[in-house]
This record gives C-alpha cells, sequence and structure tokens, in this order.
C-alpha cells in the first residue's frame, strides 16, 4: 500500500481545565488514503472537533504522531504548522465564515493574498474556482445577496483556490436544507474525483452515506470504522424528490 495522506498513531489530547484533566481522545489511530472520503460522526464531546483539530494541523495532540503527506506534524511549532495547512489543507464550516462587505471574488482571493500570490494570478485562480463551484456569474456578488448553499460554494471555493489536497469540513450541510445539502455534496464528490480528500463531520446519517468510510467516535476513542459504497449525490433526483 502507498503511504496514507494521514497516519495517526495512539493520538491523546487532555485539556487542563483548573485542576481537572479532560481526556478528549484517549487513544486514536487511524490511517487515511489519498482520495478517501471520511465522515466522522458520533454524539456530542466524543471528540470529533478535537480530532479535526489536530487532523487540520489547528492544534497539537498531547501524545501520540501524526504524519500527513509523510510529515510529522504532531511536534511541529505554530509556525511550522500555519506553513502545512497553507500548503496542504482547505477548511470549510458550517457558518460559512464568509466576509460580509466584500464580493465572492474578493472572499476566494483572500487566502492567495496572505499566501503572496499576485494581484493578476489572484484574480484568475479565484475567478476558474468560483466557475469550479458553479458561480461563475455570480463573482461580484456579496454573501448577503446569495443564498445558504451559494454561499457554502464560495466558501468551497475559497478552501479550493490554494490547491489543497485535504479539505476539512466541520458540519458543512449543518445550516442548510436537504436539497441544498445534496448539492454541496456532490460538490465534494466531485472535487474527490479530482483526487481530493475529504475529512468531514456530521451530525445526518443521511449525509454520511454520501462518504467512502464512517468514522463513529465516542469518549474519545474510535468505535467504529467501516468503509462502505457511497451514495452518489444525485443533485435531480434530489430535486424531484422535493416536496
Ligand atoms: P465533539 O466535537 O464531538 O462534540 P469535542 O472534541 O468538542 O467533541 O470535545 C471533546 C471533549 O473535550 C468534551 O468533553 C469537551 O468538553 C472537551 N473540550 C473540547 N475542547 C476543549 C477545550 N478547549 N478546553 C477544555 N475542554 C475541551
Ligand atoms: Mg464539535
Amino acid at each position: 500500500m502507498a503511504t496514507p495522506l494521514i497516519e495517526v498513531e495512539h493520538v491523546a489530547k487532555v485539556y487542563r481545565m483548573g485542576d481537572v484533566d479532560v481526556h478528549a481522545l484517549r487513544d486514536v489511530s487511524l490511517a487515511i488514503a489519498d482520495g478517501e472520503s471520511v465522515a466522522v460522526m458520533g454524539p456530542s464531546g466524543s471528540g470529533k472537533s478535537t480530532l479535526m483539530n489536530i487532523l487540520g494541523c489547528l492544534d497539537r495532540p498531547t501524545a501520540g504522531a501524526y504524519r500527513l503527506a509523510g510529515e510529522e506534524v504532531s511536534s511541529m511549532d505554530r509556525n511550522a504548522l500555519a506553513g502545512v495547512r497553507n500548503r496542504t489543507l482547505g477548511f470549510v464550516f458550517q457558518s460559512f465564515n464568509l466576509l460580509a462587505r466584500t464580493s465572492a471574488l474578493e472572499n476566494v482571493e483572500l487566502p492567495l493574498l496572505y499566501a503572496g500570490v499576485s494581484g493578476r494570478e489572484r484574480h484568475r485562480r479565484a475567478r476558474a474556482a468560483l466557475e469550479q463551484v458553479g458561480l461563475g456569474d455570480r463573482i461580484h456578488h456579496h454573501p448577503n445577496q446569495m443564498s445558504g448553499g451559494q454561499q457554502q460554494r464560495v466558501a468551497v471555493a475559497r478552501a479550493l483556490v490554494t490547491r489543497p489536497r485535504l479539505m476539512v469540513a466541520d458540519e458543512p450541510t449543518g445550516n442548510l436544507d436537504s436539497r441544498t445539502s445534496i448539492e454541496i455534496m456532490a460538490l465534494f464528490q466531485e472535487l474527490g474525483r479530482s483526487g481530493i480528500t475529504l475529512l468531514l463531520v456530521t451530525h445526518e446519517p443521511d449525509i454520511a452515506r454520501y462518504a467512502s468510510r464512517v468514522v463513529v467516535m465516542r469518549d474519545g476513542l474510535v468505535q467504529t470504522d467501516r468503509q462502505q459504497e457511497p451514495l452518489v449525490a444525485d443533485v435531480a433526483a434530489a430535486v424531484a424528490g422535493r416536496p
């Protein structure tokens, strides 16, 4: 087997709260290959966000090893982690996190601005990313002129524009109706076909069906981890089945 994109070995995370240790992750080991789409499920407080923060290089484990694309990231300092994030990762959140008074195009250009990409190139790549998510005709719209689904597409374009290998999405359909959720899953599946790996937290079994693997967390441990034949997100059927 080729080296997995993600290799987590005996990762633990302890938060110190005054005199109390909170064991958010107890002992998690996972290997995730390039191109997999993994839905992380489990009850509130089971450690999903803690795991995503570590896998997304936003936080470091208290113990254990984490190799991302062959690089040991568990012991990196903040600057080095920021570098890995910029090179390798894209993030999508439940609440879109777009700048309100800024066009879709400028929102998507932002990560490239931070990366020091020139103005012309920023514009070209941001436009291409918006076209890729089906918003080529909305690039000058502001978030408040768009539906929730369109705003989440802008957020996906913003995550895509730096050409990440790994997309980390924490409840990306949590604020969307079911039809729009399926549209976003269709978009993720399209990105998957281009080779992007997806990690997604969801509470909805209906959404997890579109992933190729489901990891269920419980009390800081992986309770179950299974591969599945993903449902293909069919936008036309979702529209037809609408009440
Ligand atoms: P989930 O996302 O599955 O709801 P979390 O990863 O957010 O779970 O939390 C796992 C456990 O760790 C919970 O008991 C939570 O209260 C605790 N926890 C999460 N983040 C922190 C933090 N920054 N400080 C202290 N405790 C935390
Ligand atoms: Mg959470």
